[in-house]
């Protein structure tokens, strides 16, 4: 069942990354044998000889990911952090990076506490824009964005920045984390970076049950260096996880259409609510960046992540989030069921206070990620939770 060019999004989640099987099985099955056999030495009887340097099931994920993110390869790998480490470990010893100032808690931890030990320094920068040319330099050997940035939902324009870095310098390499979106919303590597990641975790596999990260490119040098990484550092999903993100992928655009346009709703009922002091949702027309976002994402869809700042402070997140039925009060997103967090004392616990309300994480910042139930039921949760 060969796919072809002019299929759309919704055809390729679903064909994508055939099965690999010799019975026609419609669906893929899951094959855990850690080796396998060989007609002569160094001769094996397909393409797989050792599953931590492929497996079927890894293989038809990698294949799915490249097609949906329209790069040509794809790697999977046992997190999106263990994604991260493989392509900071990439970097040679002494190399310079520079990021945007809300990057991922833990893509920041891996920067200033894991990168550093093999010379990797890393400048943070919130208006990268304008402080790229002061900030590259002669070593200088990638970018790292994240788009939209979590949790205040800032969007970059991922074609003015990969067109600053490669008028500086075109070896510079552009990464950008697209988890928050999903490749149903948009596709960096049309927009001009060089290497897509995703905590798979989130919208990928879309069910909170596996952990597990993915990255497409297009150049075969830059491949080729993460591939051996993947194999060499081996840290890589297991078979059956494989298995079911590929599976979760499969349904990524009708959950990404269905949490995007509640979100929209929700979205809308706070910004009208009188207990809510600011919404940020890249869908609403006011959000700031919205010009960039009707360019960058499908439709000008904002995706499933809102956040907004309650009246009340500290005290009434806590009592606000801990009132909710169907929102659970629990970290991550981009799953099935909708989830709700305070990131100042969750995910963004760590950071100093006055770091973080530079970035805009007060401590009356609420997080909410939309899933796919009923958006009334989910207004109504709210309203109740208001009461
Ligand atoms: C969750 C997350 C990660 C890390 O992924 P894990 O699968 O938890 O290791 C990286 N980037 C973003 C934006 C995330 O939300």
């Amino acid at each position: 069942m060969a796919i072809q060019s002019t299929d759309k999004f919704e055809t390729l989640a679903i064909h994508a990354g055939a099965s690999q099987d010799n019975h026609g099985s419609v669906i893929e099955p899951i094959s855990l044998s850690t080796t396998f056999a060989q007609t002569a030495p160094g001769k094996p009887i397909g393409v797989y000889e050792y599953s931590r340097s492929s497996n079927p099931n890894r293989k038809s994920l990698e294949d799915a990911i490249a097609v949906l993110e329209k790069g040509k390869y794809g790697l999977a790998f046992s997190s999106g952090s263990a994604t991260t480490g493989v392509i900071l470990q990439s970097l040679p010893q002494g190399s310079h990076a520079i990021s945007i100032g809300d990057v991922y808690g833990g893509t920041h931890r891996y920067f200033t506490k894991v990168a550093n030990a093999h010379g990797v320094e890393t400048d943070f920068t919130n208006n990268l824009i304008e402080d790229l040319p002061k900030l590259v330099k002669e070593n200088t050997k990638l970018v790292w964005i994240e788009s939209p940035t979590n949790p205040t939902l800032t969007v970059t324009d991922i074609a003015l920045v990969s067109k600053t870095v490669k008028a500086i310098n075109k070896d510079i390499i552009l990464v950008v984390d697209n988890t928050f979106l999903s490749p149903y919303l948009s596709n960096p590597l049309t927009l001009g970076a060089d290497i897509v990641v995703h905590s798979g975790t989130k919208y990928i596999n879309g069910h909170s049950d596996v952990v597990i990260g993915v990255l497409a490119v297009n150049d075969e040098a830059l491949y080729e260096r993460l591939s051996f990484l993947q194999n060499a550092i081996g840290a890589i999903p297991s078979p059956f996880d494989s298995w079911l993100a590929h599976r979760g992928l499969k349904t990524l655009h009708l959950r990404v259409q269905r949490a995007s346009e509640s979100a929209l709703k929700i979205a809308e009922f706070l910004n009208k609510n009188e207990n809510v002091l600011a919404v940020n949702y890249p869908g609403l027309e006011s959000h700031p960046n919205r010009e960039i976002v009707k360019k960058q994402h499908r439709n000008g869809l904002g995706g499933g992540m809102i956040s907004f700042r309650i009246k009340g402070g500290a005290d009434a997140a806590d009592k606000f989030t801990s009132q909710t039925r169907l929102f659970a009060l629990a970290e991550s997103l981009g799953g099935i069921e909708s989830l709700i967090s305070v990131p100042p004392k969750m995910t963004h616990a760590g950071i100093p206070k006055e770091q973080r309300e530079a970035s805009g994480v007060y401590d009356d910042l609420i997080r909410v990620s939309v899933g796919i139930e009923d958006v009334d039921d989910l207004i109504a949760d709210l309203e109740q939770a208001f009461k």
